[in-house]
């Protein structure tokens, strides 16, 4: 499932594809994804070019000189491949095909079909319904110490709940929640509201920390494989505590071993003997 840095992956992939360049067709083979994809979408999308294209939490947003601007979100297996125009037949479970003037194929393909790609105009963008209650994005300037304890102050949920709330921050998964309590040797079980400032602050920092590696190494990956066949897929990242059970704590001095439990019905990896 693409988490906030294969998302930012994405997007830096399909920049030199998109970037600049007028879409003259779009192929829609079929009406839903997770939902309906608007009536006049081809309509509104073809003969456009591309301004800029920009990452909200896990969304897309392909910003288009018309005014309009594309939302896209990957789901629990989308993806972007991008082809030379006509090369190949469109496969099983490509289903909104982006062709631009310099004879490429932009291929949204989603085998499970919980994606969404939807268009709005741009100045009714803040107010859409999927944006307008969302929460700082954990790499902007508004997500830092006195931004979360503000967040976490009320909150009796664990701190690992809290984390996973779009309201109190948003894109953070499973993956990089676990990672980055680990790191901050912070109990996942601890209630948010008793974190302490100075844990928050180094949980604000770690928290930026492994999304950033994790864009790096999804940057990384791009270079080596997207020129091969311009699959602009998911890359294997290389965690601590993430589906580590049983395997020994990274962090230094502990003798540890990652643990997997249950919360709010998902698993969570963590470390008793060092996060506290
Ligand atoms: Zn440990």
């Amino acid at each position: 499932m693409p988490e906030l840095p294969e998302v930012e992956t994405t997007r830096r992939g399909l920049l030199p594809a998109l970037e600049g360049r007028m879409i003259t067709n779009v192929i829609k083979r079929r009406d839903k994804i997770r939902i309906m994809i608007p009536e006049d979408f081809e309509q509104r999308v073809k003969g456009a070019s591309v301004n800029r294209i920009a990452r909200r939490a896990k969304y897309l947003q392909i910003f288009l000189d018309s005014g309009d601007v594309i939302i896209c979100h990957l789901g629990m297996s989308g993806k972007f491949i991008i082809k030379d125009r006509d090369s190949e037949p469109f496969e099983k479970h490509d289903h909104v095909i982006f062709e631009t003037d310099h004879g490429k194929a932009i291929i949204y393909n989603d085998p499970r079909r919980f994606g969404l790609m939807t268009i709005c105009s741009e100045i009714l963008l803040e107010d859409h319904v999927l944006f307008k209650d969302m929460a700082a994005e954990p790499l902007g300037n508004e997500f830092n110490g006195n931004y979360l304890a503000s967040k976490l102050a009320n909150r009796k949920t664990p701190i690992k709940t809290a984390l996973l709330d779009q309201h109190v921050v948003v894109g953070l998964g499973n993956i990089y929640v676990c990672e980055a309590l680990n790191l901050a040797k912070i109990s996942p079980l601890r209630k948010a509201s008793d974190l302490l400032d100075p844990e928050i602050e180094k949980l604000v920092r770690i928290i930026r920390d492994v999304l950033l590696q994790a864009i790096d190494a999804g940057g990384s990956s791009l270079k080596d494989f997207a020129g091969a066949d311009g699959n602009l897929g998911y890359f294997q990242h290389q965690f601590v505590a993430y589906g580590k059970e049983g395997e020994r704590c990274h962090n230094e001095g502990c003798n540890g071993q990652i643990e997997r439990i249950n919360q709010s019905g998902r698993s969570t990896f963590y470390c008793p003997d060092c996060q506290k």
